[in-house]
């Protein structure tokens, strides 16, 4: 095995939290790198990752004789090509095209190296890397992402972007900056008994049932559906609903996602101020709500087209 592979550099056990926030990225990291051969390389055929889809011995199947499974990259390849006889078995022909498709620069003057398996120099690309954890993500929780309604939502382009990060669990509650390693007590600040969730702040905490419960109620649903789902379902069964709320007859869609948002600003106005937002969540909300409705918000302008026919006319002789 390679002295210094990547696997290695994340088995140390006691380490600083910007290590162990690496650790957790290392998954990625050992998905999107691999190892370039230099010149005197001392990489092992078939456990260190120098081609892009993984150690050879992970992409093949049965036992290695006795020492064939010591030999390095150098004792197969070099000035004059490979040498496949120093194998006991024949490698399987997709794999000996991915062997030769990978640029081995022995006559650099470098040492074996870690690069970046998807950029042409070898540099570490963030964007890559960022397609790799949500592959990731995506493959653990077996379920992908179903938020793209959001960008469907009757409300302001700010108010899309919440309820964006709210899917996507971003918002900075208590609980999600815990979990981030934050010394942070996780209780909620404001009533001291529940941990201080996304769906805790917008809809259970009392301060936020007071809004949604107030007379008249500002929302058309029974209060079993209301507060019985879970986030996602709530977020997306309130800004895709079809009834109207009480206030003056407004869509609920538009009201709701005002509601979310107003709440949130208070929230922070109260946890980071000690003081309110101007006007309540609720006088806010209907304001919001009237404006957008009302005023043409939510109309989609068509964007207006003039066309200037453009002529050439022939000049007068000379
Ligand atoms: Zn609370």
């Amino acid at each position: 095995m390679h002295s210094q592979t990547p696997n290695n550099l994340f088995k140390t056990r006691i380490c600083s939290p910007i290590w162990a926030a690496m650790k957790k990225g290392a998954a990625v990291f050992l998905e999107g790198s691999k190892w370039t051969a230099g010149k005197d390389s001392n990489l092992s055929f078939w456990t260190d990752k120098w081609v892009s889809k993984g150690t050879l011995k992970s992409l093949i199947e049965g036992p290695l004789k006795r020492r064939e499974d010591l030999l390095l990259l150098r004792d197969l390849v070099g000035f004059n090509g490979w040498n496949w006889h120093a194998l006991s078995f024949p490698i399987p022909k997709h794999l000996a095209l991915e062997i030769k498709a990978t640029p081995l620069p022995f006559s650099s003057s470098c040492e074996d190296r870690i690069s970046w398996i998807f950029s042409t120099n070898g540099d570490f690309d963030l964007k890559e890397a960022y397609k790799i954890a949500c592959m990731e993500k995506a493959v653990s929780n077996h379920t992908p992402f179903q938020g793209y309604w959001v960008w469907n939502v009757l409300s302001l382009p700010k108010v899309q972007v919440f309820l964006w990060q709210c899917c996507h669990q971003s918002i900075p509650t208590r609980v999600a900056l815990a979990a981030r390693g934050v010394d942070i007590e996780p209780l909620c600040p404001l009533c001291r008994s529940t941990p201080e969730t996304i769906i805790h702040l917008l809809r259970d905490c009392p301060s936020s049932k007071e809004f949604w419960n107030c007379p008249p109620p500002p929302r058309p649903v029974d209060p079993d559906c209301f507060y019985g789902s879970n986030l996602l379902d709530w977020l997306e069964l309130n800004c895709r609903s079809s009834l109207c709320s009480p206030i003056h007859n407004i869509d609920w869609k538009i009201v709701f996602p005002l509601g979310v948002w107003n709440l949130w600003l208070h929230w922070n106005a109260v946890v980071f101020n000690n003081r309110r937002t101007r006007g309540t969540v609720r006088t806010n909300t209907i304001s919001q709500a009237m404006e957008f409705a009302f005023l043409g918000l939510n109309v989609k302008h068509q964007a207006s087209r003039h066309i200037t026919l453009v002529k050439w006319t022939k000049p007068p002789l000379n």
